[in-house]
């Protein structure tokens, strides 16, 4: 099946009891036994079926599944957040007195977060993922994983994944990559060698924006070696499954970072639309980002254009378009805070991957808590507007640009 196909018929879709051509919302904590001994089985994980919503519950499950389809991965654990996912995903691996690699240019929320990780001895160690030598040069033997995103948020730098993945195991090292910016419809990490992928689902997977969440998705393919990763070993018996099983009976399970079944539900419907809408929001992108381009006053960052750094890559890794993010750079603050005042259509708005056109000054915002070293990495300035573009007609995005320049 192709992309939307697959959305639609590669999973059993609805209620299989009634017929419901939806998954219903299973608003419920808990679920009934139908005996101790059936009880027992489900703790030893000898039996499958529902127990506690903080651990599993069908219409997340449904959701997990769809995520792990699209994904092309093996499992996947759904959370509360795209935070919660990413914190999940890497602490299921590190622990204290040991490092991660990550790149420079990631979503302000996780550079934050893996300073949060150092008051428990999880050091992160900050490089730009394109230069082999410097992450080749990061690698310890306190390494445990490399970090990045597919299309980096706002930096845009598009990460060869096959190269970075080949890199990582030759060091004997899982990838993690989030590809919250890319989805599934440009890029699948785990057929390109990546090992484990992150969603925040409250994105482009959602659609609408009516729900915070994240998916953790395993390929099962990483071969977790017993004296660099003692914790894996008691879930070795799972085979392939060891880094969720891990997770679903630990940390996930104990820090309670379970999605609602109402947002699996929202998802599950958003979901069904993901290839139209990324097409339709990627073509609006290059339209837009081409437009603003023949301004000599701005400076556009799109993958798609051939004077960003990273089209050639972004050529050879991302299927069907470049994403529908693009930043452009107008000189100084006030005149982006101008820009930003004067558009009707784009609303500011801290959120990408919505229908509709949402812009964003990441300097005063988003990298807030970042030095201004860390803001130079990730390409962040204060004359940058990040515009996260939906699926209006481009044509009126298009004169609205026009009519704030003038
Ligand atoms: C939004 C975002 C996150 C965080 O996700 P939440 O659902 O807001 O917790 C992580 N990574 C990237 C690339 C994002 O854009």
């Amino acid at each position: 099946m192709r992309f939307n196909t697959e959305l639609l018929h590669s999973e059993k879709m609805g209620d299989e009891v009634t017929g419901a051509t939806l998954t219903p919302v299973y608003q419920s904590s808990a679920f009934y036994q139908t005996s101790a001994e059936q009880h027992e089985k489900l703790f030893h994980n000898k039996a499958n079926g529902f127990s506690y919503t903080r651990i599993n519950n069908p219409t997340i499950a449904a959701f997990e599944n769809r995520m792990t389809k699209l994904e092309h991965g093996i499992s996947s654990i759904a959370c509360s957040s795209g935070m919660a996912a990413i914190t999940n995903a890497l602490l299921n691996i590190v622990r204290t007195g040991e490092e991660i690699i990550a790149s420079t240019s990631l979503y302000g929320g996780s550079i934050d977060v893996f300073h949060d990780f150092e008051a428990f001895g999880i050091q992160t160690k900050f490089v730009d993922i394109a230069d082999d030598k410097a992450v080749e040069a990061a690698i310890t033997d306190k390494t445990r994983v490399i970090f990045a995103e597919t299309i980096g948020n706002p930096k845009l730098d598009v990460v060869d994944i096959a190269h970075l993945a080949e890199l990582a195991h030759a060091h004997g090292l899982p990838l993690v990559m989030d590809n919250t910016v890319a989805t599934a419809y440009l890029v699948r990490p785990i057929e390109l060698g990546a090992d484990v992928v992150v969603n925040s689902t409250s994105k482009y997977i959602n659609g609408n924006s009516n729900a915070i969440s994240g998916v953790i998705t395993d390929s099962g393919k990483f071969k977790w070696d017993k004296t660099k990763y003692p914790g894996m070993a008691e879930y070795a018996k799972f085979g392939p499954f060891a880094y969720t099983a891990k997770l679903r009976n630990g940390l996930f399970r104990n820090t309670g970072a379970c999605m609602a079944p109402q947002t699996a539900f929202y998802n599950l419907i958003g979901m069904e639309t993901l290839g139209l809408r990324m097409e339709r929001a990627c073509a609006n992108a290059k339209k837009l980002a081409e437009f603003l381009d023949s301004y000599e006053d701005i400076m556009v960052n799109y993958p798609g254009i051939p004077s960003s750094p990273w089209h050639e890559v972004a050529d050879r890794v991302l299927e069907r378009g470049y994403g529908a993010i693009l930043t452009i750079r107008v000189g100084s603050k006030e005149r982006a805070f101008q820009m930003m005042n004067r558009l009707k259509i784009p609303k500011i708005v801290s959120n990408i991957g919505d229908t509709k056109t949402l812009i964003i000054h990441p300097e005063s915002t988003l990298n807030a808590h970042s030095t201004e070293q860390e803001k130079e990495a990730a390409g962040v300035f204060d004359d940058l507007i990040r515009i996260s573009v939906g699926i209006e007609d481009v044509e009126d995005l298009i004169e609205d640009f026009r009519s704030a320049m003038e």
